[in-house]
């Protein structure tokens, strides 16, 4: 007989009783620890400090007077995008940016991305901070074969357009389904201290999903996402939203990073209620890599019913086909309920 207080491996697989959202948000070290070894093409992954010189940014910002202004990309851009003469500048800065993310594609093998979005389903979502395309690449690699997660780019997307007739979301130069227009690029948000979350009809309405997202969701992760400074309003909107950690006392905060545990815990103090968070140094460590598409019914059933769960953890495998035989269990268990 099974032990009533062990929420087992095959008792997960068939529940999925769960209704409440596991709310994923991504910063630049989720991309950088998916593509360790750069993209398809083996092209590095820039975080702020070194797109100065991925870039090749070094010479236009000397002829521009800014030669000792440093590497770091946050601090560059605003310190250009605040000296009103040098509008050029700052939009070369930008085309350069836009060009690199948009030629960015996601290694053949399984990556981190693939994973994510495998391992939640579409009452889920994730958010990303990141310009570049790979969320919306794994996503296009698996919904034919997985219903996925609603993915919101909350600082716009390279290769992500936008039409705001139908207020759909498609690649940058394909047609809208609806009104057969093409989709227009969406706009990126760069690293100033006063970001327009408001104004922009697509930021807003990515913004206005994350803040719903928030207030309902049960497990919430940060995965690489390092708040930078230049992020204070995005930090107090999305805190905002979440509300008081006192209002959130049975949900669970989950933070994948490489710093230490007292740098987090600084960082996310808003968040975290006591001891309801969990920290993972890497990806194979987090909830989602092991308990993937059942992750809220998980941790209802140890944190309400108290009872321990029995890990089910998604293995390293060297093909995407490989991978979407591990997760069919799960995904037919859903597709027979929902009468597919
Ligand atoms: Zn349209």
């Amino acid at each position: 007989m099974t032990d009533p207080a062990l929420y087992t491996r095959d008792e997960q697989i068939q529940d999925i009783s769960a209704q409440r959202p596991h709310l994923v948000i991504l910063g630049a070290g989720a991309s950088v620890a998916s593509c360790p070894e750069g993209d398809n093409n083996g092209r590095t992954l820039p975080v702020m400090l070194d797109l100065v010189d991925i870039l090749d940014l070094a010479e236009p910002l000397e002829q521009a007077g800014f030669a000792s202004i440093g590497q770091d990309f946050e601090h560059v851009y605003a310190t250009v995008a605040a000296s009103h003469e040098h509008s050029s500048l700052c939009h070369l800065l930008e085309e350069r940016v836009a060009e690199y993310f948009r030629g960015l594609q996601l290694p053949d093998a399984p990556t981190i991305y693939d994973h994510l979005v495998l391992s939640l389903r579409p009452k889920d979502a994730i958010a990303t901070f990141n310009w570049d395309p790979f969320l919306w690449q794994a996503c296009q690699r698996h919904h034919a074969f997985a219903p996925l997660p609603k993915i919101l780019f909350l600082h716009g997307c390279a290769i992500v357009g936008w039409c705001e007739a139908d207020k759909k979301q498609g690649l940058v130069g394909q047609r809208c389904r609806e009104c057969g227009e093409l989709y227009r690029p969406t706009r990126l948000l760069y690293p100033v201290a006063n970001k327009d979350y408001t104004s922009d009809p697509y930021i807003s309405s990515q913004w206005r999903s994350i803040r719903a997202g928030l207030g309902s969701a049960f497990l919430l992760t940060f995965f690489g996402y390092g708040a930078p400074d230049s992020d204070a309003a995005a930090v107090d909107l999305m805190s905002a939203a979440w509300g008081t950690p006192d209002a959130r006392v049975m949900e669970e905060i989950e933070i994948i990073d490489i710093k230490t545990e007292d740098q987090l815990v600084t960082t996310w103090t808003r968040f975290i209620h006591s001891h309801h968070y969990t920290i993972a140094h890497e990806y194979s460590q987090s909830i989602l890599a092991n308990y993937p598409r059942r992750s809220v019914e998980a941790y209802w059933q140890s944190l309400i019913e108290a009872r321990f769960r029995e890990e089910n953890p998604v293995p390293q495998l060297d093909s995407i086909d490989a991978l979407h035989e591990w997760f069919a269990p799960l995904i037919d268990r859903e597709c027979a309920a929902d009468g597919h």
